[in-house]
């Protein structure tokens, strides 16, 4: 259930300098009162000098995040999961790995937060916030009454352009030619977005990352699989009439 998810009442209130250490602005920290806070949270929360720009949904654990922390060592990524135990396994690994990188700073990019991003996406990111969005395998939910459960929908699909800047792509791969075809058709009927053409899509390095990676892109791999692969860019919203 989500009763102990905890979730910022807007971005701005969120601490993200605990889940980015390295990247702490420690300046006004603690002072005054946050007006985007409720009530009884009055500790303004710590903020860091570069802002989320690549959010990997359901990241379960996180090797689409640990392969793409070096490959962009100075964009802050976020791994969003909903398991408990998952979100914890990739926290550890998040502390294990930055000790064994003291040297070269490695990994301070990447986190782990817990949180059902089907229902609060946009109280953790601004407008336009993301140039990334990855949508790795998410769960089929095969039978037809369970499809309002799907990661992708006209109503989420919503949600992903308003946090995405345009020009900033979702990456999306499953096994299951059904939910593949149903995220493109979603994506395609929906006027924040267009598909990314396939010859675009193959010279893009994290559409690899993303297939041979993911700990999903793996157990397919081993059992012979098909990856279906689809991306997206936020065009510009229309002008006003
Ligand atoms: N992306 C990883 C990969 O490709 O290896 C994991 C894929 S796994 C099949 C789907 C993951 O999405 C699971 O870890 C599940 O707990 C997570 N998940 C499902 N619904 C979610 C939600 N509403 N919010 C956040 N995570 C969710």
């Amino acid at each position: 259930s989500d009763h102990s998810l905890e979730y910022p009442r807007s971005p701005s209130g969120m601490d993200w300098a605990s889940h980015y250490p390295a990247y702490a602005v420690k300046s006004n920290e603690g002072e005054g009162r946050d007006e985007s806070r409720g009530e009884g949270e009055t500790a303004k929360p710590r903020s860091t000098s570069k802002q989320v720009e690549i959010a990997d949904i359901g990241c379960g654990f996180g090797g689409l995040l640990f392969a793409l922390a070096p490959k962009f060592p100075s964009t802050l990524i976020i791994g969003m999961e909903i398991r408990t135990s998952v979100t914890e396994y990739v926290q550890e690994k998040v502390r294990a790995l930055r000790v064994q990188h003291r040297e070269d700073g490695g990994y301070q990019n990447a986190a782990c937060l817990r949180a059902n991003t089907m229902k609060f996406l946009p109280n953790f990111f601004e407008k336009g916030q993301l140039g990334k969005i990855f949508l790795c395998f998410p769960d089929p939910h095969f039978k037809q009454r369970k499809h309002k459960a799907r990661i992708v929908s006209y109503t989420l699909n919503s949600e992903y352009a308003y946090v995405l800047r345009p020009g900033g792509v979702v990456y999306t791969i499953t096994d299951v030619e059904d939910l593949h075809n149903w995220m493109v058709e979603h994506f395609e009927k929906h006027p924040s977005f267009e598909r990314v053409s396939k010859d675009e899509q193959e010279k893009d390095d994290c559409v690899e990352i993303m297939r041979n990676e993911t700990e999903e892109g793996k157990k397919v791999t081993r059992n012979n699989g098909i990856k279906y692969v689809a991306l997206f860019r936020r065009i510009e919203d229309p002008p006003w009439p």
